[in-house]
């Protein structure tokens, strides 16, 4: 079951643990595993490459208690490559809305066709062949030939980067690429021949359990005797945090247009960049007129416009300000001038990729009726996993889309 692995080399000023210190840290947490250790998670029956492969996917950047029910109902779905390859994407995002970074979903997508094309839909053994498949990294390809496998492969995702850096009190941020390969050095010396798979779970709940961002429970961890950030008194200095730089802030309208059977319009946004693949509203700029772009584009005249509470919503690198107007059609729409669009019953919008602050706007808007006030909340079971979107305080300075109803309504007085 075991494969060798290269020697590991000392890099920039840590020293490689000697093969004596390598055992004991295994044994450590091997036994604290065998009685402490997350067992039972749903990943963890029936461990092929197809079930790990999905399961560590969904865990990048995701907590556990959020990734159990989307793995349940993806595998109930798709429980297996082929199912999976041959699926339509909106399918795939649609069980994927809610749980954030869709990137995520495409690439999988399109790595389950990959490896019926080019690999006779067998999952690659060899770890070179499976980082060239999209969204496969070298930590997610060592976790599934680990697992799955029991091939000698370290890991390294974001728990096991904590435990080696307050263990071996590695300083600076694990992003920075010096510091990284500190890390995959250390993974590499101290990961063992046998017990792999055992070994590289026991890293992740270790720090996905004790020792976690800010509370370390260092009374309980089995690497307590070891641990140099424990013995340095200075276990919060690390990892060393990612150095501030503040993300910029863009903001756009929304344009929630509704047909005179209350229908809304969505389209389907490009493949790559931000919710690429995925359907949302009509996306403006501040300065653009909603009514203009209603005349231009659908060939329909605007009955009402009535502005909705901002939202904000951050992504990795920057935070978007989205300001929802409902534009009710006074007619019924000639035509869009673009492919991929769509109307929909905001309450049952079908099999459909939604972002998930997108369909709590829906949720909101189908429960209301045009005639009745609007009101907007985050509350969605979907929004809880989404990165941080938070509705805003209208406010009373801001010019737009204030603007485009002020001057909507004061058009209408005049005719
Ligand atoms: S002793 Fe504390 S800081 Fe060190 S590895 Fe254990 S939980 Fe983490």
């Amino acid at each position: 079951m075991s494969q060798g692995h290269p020697r590991p080399q000392a890099v920039g000023t840590t020293p490689i643990p000697s093969p004596a210190t390598a055992l004991d840290f295994a044994q450590r947490l091997l036994s604290w595993f065998e009685r402490h250790g997350r067992q039972d998670l749903p990943w963890q029956q029936e461990t092929t490459p197809y079930r790990v492969w999905v399961s560590e996917i969904m865990l990048q950047q995701t907590q556990v208690a959020v990734v159990i029910p989307y793995f349940e109902r993806f595998m109930a779905r798709f429980p297996d490559l082929a199912s999976l390859a041959a699926a339509e994407q909106d399918e795939v995002l649609h069980l994927w809305s809610g749980l954030g970074y869709y990137a995520r979903a495409r690439h999988l997508h399109r790595a389950a066709r990959r490896i019926l094309a080019e690999h006779q839909g067998r999952f690659p053994t060899q770890i070179e062949a499976l980082q060239a498949l999209p969204g496969i990294g070298r930590s997610t390809a060592g976790a599934i030939l680990s697992l799955a496998l029991g091939q000698r492969q370290p890991i390294l995702d974001g728990n096991c980067k904590r435990v080696l850096a307050r263990c071996f009190a590695i300083p600076g941020w694990p992003g920075s690429s010096a510091v990284l390969a500190k890390l995959w050095a250390l993974a590499t010396a101290l990961t063992p021949a046998e017990q792999t798979a055992q070994f590289n779970q026991a890293m992740m709940d270790l720090g996905a359990t004790l020792c976690t961002r800010s509370r370390p429970d260092c009374g309980r961890c089995p690497l307590a005797d070891c641990c140099q950030a424990l013995a340095r008194n200075r276990v919060h200095e690390y990892p060393a945090p990612k150095p501030r730089k503040q993300i910029p802030l863009r903001a756009a309208q929304l344009l929630l247009v509704q047909d005179p059977a209350g229908k809304i319009l969505l389209r389907r946004r490009p493949p790559a960049g931000v919710w690429g693949g995925l359907w949302t509203p009509p996306e403006l700029t501040l300065e653009a007129d909603a009514e203009d772009w209603c005349r231009s584009q659908l060939q329909a005249s605007v009955l009402r416009l009535e502005m909705l509470p901002p939202r904000r919503h951050t992504f990795s690198h920057f935070q978007l300000e989205m300001r929802p107007l409902l534009v009710i059609l006074a007619s019924q729409p000639q035509r869009i001038s673009e492919p991929g669009a769509v109307w929909i019953d905001p309450l049952q919008p079908g099999i459909l990729g939604l972002p998930a602050p997108i369909r709590a706007l829906l949720n909101t808007l189908g429960a209301t009726t045009s005639s009745e006030p609007l009101r907007v909340s985050c509350s969605g079971s979907h929004a809880a996993a989404e990165v941080n979107s938070q509705p805003l305080a209208p406010s009373p300075t801001e010019s737009h889309p204030n603007t485009a109803a002020r001057k909507f309504r004061a058009r209408k007085r005049q005719e």
